[in-house]
């Protein structure tokens, strides 16, 4: 077991689940703020992700990343808004 990987059982929130890691399905699970992989499934760990910022609870650092010239901030928000309703 390597510290790239996470129990995703016991933990607790309300972040929806929604598509991210490139899967047309919801694919991304927030886990203490950072998004899983739930396709890395393995063994009873996520063995896939943890270093990007969940947009729902951990919006400051997830917009420090995706704002940009062509990523106005009032978008990503807008956007972040539009995948909570959908999937929540
Ligand atoms: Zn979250």
């Amino acid at each position: 077991m390597t510290q790239e990987s996470v129990n995703p059982t016991p933990q607790v929130n309300s972040c929806p689940e929604f598509p991210y890691f490139g899967a047309r399905y919801p694919d991304a699970r927030c886990i203490n703020g950072y998004l899983w992989d739930m396709d890395s499934y393995d063994d009873g760990y996520f063995t896939i992700g943890g270093e990007e910022p969940c947009p729902f609870c951990n919006t400051e650092e997830y917009l420090e990343q995706s704002v940009d010239e062509e990523n106005p901030r009032e978008e990503v928000l807008k956007n972040i808004e539009y995948v909570r309703r959908k999937y929540s």
